[in-house]
């Protein structure tokens, strides 16, 4: 029996079929134009490629109710998402039950069954790409909240008088540690990639851009394992290629609150940029 993930991201979609803990199939699309388009994307990737399909699930980057697999606060991809009744439109037409999950909680599902996290049991996660994701497993299960929205990292002040963040605050890490504010800080006309590539070239001002991404992480996760008690921190998204960069202002920062929380290990995420749709996968598994 196959189980369907799709991770819906704000310019493309990637898709996974599992067979138990194999992927046997995978793909990426640009993202539909809305939420109407995605179902049907859905439902014929399930049809195509997963007749058997025994659950489908799907990852939005946003607020999403579980019970019901209601969209709540989903606004980056294109298209009106809020209150689309997204897990009911896909189970009439394919038949099949339905998972609907914010995506960095679907990272983290993958990362802590299959991937880097695997056999731990208390893990913060971090997702370093347009934005900042993060979420939190204690006990070997990863945390939900009432809007499937605990565990946002990317959203800790870490500068109050800082630049303006998409979510209505200042100074948050995501606005230093993901792709737009390296890009920012940089200067100029970019990809993250190019300036991870100066930063080893030896350009100090790149260096610069990533040690301070790193100091805003260390901020966070350290706060974060203060208040969690958690021993280890996964680090994906497609910045994280640049963990190294990072990880030397992070650590220091980690290390000066050694006393509190410990021995902190960063471990980078494994699955590659496939997991979020693995963890929707592995979450549909859980549907009804
Ligand atoms: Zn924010």
């Amino acid at each position: 029996m196959t189980r369907l993930g799709i991770d819906v991201g704000g310019t493309r979609t990637k898709w996974v079929a599992l067979e138990g803990e194999a992927v046997v199939g995978s793909g990426t699309v640009p993202t539909p134009p809305g939420p109407d388009e995605t179902v049907e994307l859905a439902a014929s990737l399930a049809s195509e490629l997963a007749p058997d399909a025994e659950s489908i699930g799907i990852g939005l980057p946003g607020h999403v109710d579980r019970a019901t697999g209601t969209a709540l606060f989903v606004p980056n991809p294109p298209g009106d998402w809020d209150g689309y009744p997204l897990g009911a439109r896909l189970r009439a037409l394919t038949g099949v039950p339905v998972a609907v999950v914010n995506d960095a909680r679907a990272f983290a599902l993958a990362e802590l069954e299959l991937g880097a996290a695997r056999g731990l049991a208390d893990v913060l996660f971090a997702v370093l790409g347009t934005g900042v994701g993060g979420a939190v497993a204690l006990g070997g299960a990863v945390l939900a909240g009432p809007r499937d929205n605990l565990g946002e990292i990317g959203h800790v002040t870490v500068a109050p008088w800082g630049s303006a963040c998409c979510c209505g605050n200042k100074g948050c890490v995501e606005t230093f540690a993901a792709g737009p504010g390296i890009v920012r800080a940089f200067g100029g006309s970019v990809t993250p990639e190019e300036v991870a590539e100066a930063a080893r070239a030896g350009d100090g001002r790149a260096a610069r851009v990533f040690e301070r991404a790193g100091w805003a992480l260390g901020v966070a996760l350290g706060d974060a394992a203060s208040v969690l008690g958690v021993g280890s921190v996964v680090v994906g998204g497609g910045v994280s290629g640049a963990l190294d960069l990072m990880r030397s202002a992070l650590h220091a920062h980690l290390a000066r609150r050694r006393p509190l929380i410990g021995d902190i290990a960063v471990l980078p995420a494994v699955l590659g940029p496939l997991a979020g749709a693995i963890g929707a996968a592995l979450y549909g598994r859980r549907s009804g």
